[in-house]
């Protein structure tokens, strides 16, 4: 099986597209968010000082988040290949990635760019909520998103909670910082001849036959 790197803005889908990959191929996903927040949740003086970024919106270091990343795709459970979710963001990080996989005999795989537009992905932020546990994401206003009992996880039964930066001010800086940041990168990776483009603005279910339709060798 190949890896898959989503590019996407925020709240197009990929968090929800990529459950869907994982539960079909067996593949893990791997978010950068939720590595940082994972790795933000100790009491430390630069866990604080990463977690007011994110708050912020803005994007934390290249060396932080090629660390945190190298030592989770070094797992066995990767071997075979892996979502990327969130990562890379800059042209920077893209190359570094290239000569990380190089050093670890791994392939890049395919890249998917997940179209949305803002206003969609506005919507979907107001309300998102998340499982801190199993990571699974569901959408409040959404009806087929919602979880089937309010405020818990129908995967593992914990207690669903609000990401502190999926508000309407933090939201702005987050889809302008992508979109300005990530324009490079659609470029690299069409340039490689990797870059596939879908759109999530209709339906997951149609989103995810295009995604098959990638993996199983078709455009
Ligand atoms: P996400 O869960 O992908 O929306 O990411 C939440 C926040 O984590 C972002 O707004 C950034 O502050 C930070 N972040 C996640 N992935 C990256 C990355 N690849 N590079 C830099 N910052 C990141």
């Amino acid at each position: 099986m190949k890896s898959i790197i989503f590019i996407a803005p925020p709240a197009a889908g990929k968090g929800t597209l990529s459950r869907m990959i994982e539960e079909k191929y067996h593949l893990p996903h791997i978010s950068t968010g939720d590595l940082l927040r994972d790795a933000v949740a100790s009491d430390t003086a630069q866990a604080k000082e990463l977690k007011q970024q994110m708050e912020s919106g803005v994007l934390i270091s290249d060396e932080i988040i090629l660390d945190l990343l190298t030592e989770r795709i070094k797992n066995s459970d990767c071997d075979n290949g892996y979502i990327l979710d969130g990562f890379p963001r800059t042209l920077k990080q893209a190359e570094d990635y290239e000569k990380i996989l190089k050093e670890l005999g791994k392939t890049l795989g395919e890249v998917i760019y997940v179209g949305v537009s803002k206003d969609v992905a506005m919507k979907r932020i107001t309300g998102r909520v998340s499982c801190p546990k199993c990571k699974a994401v569901y959408n409040e206003f959404i009806e087929e998103s919602k979880p089937k009992v309010p405020g818990v996880c129908d995967r593992c039964g914990s207690l669903l909670t609000k990401r502190s930066d999926d508000n309407e001010k933090t939201f702005q800086v987050r889809f302008d910082t992508y979109m300005k940041s990530t324009e490079p990168l659609i470029q690299h990776y069409e340039e490689l001849g990797k870059l596939h483009r879908i759109s999530n603005d209709v339906s997951k279910e149609l989103a995810f036959k295009e995604i098959e339709t990638i993996l199983n060798g078709g455009n």
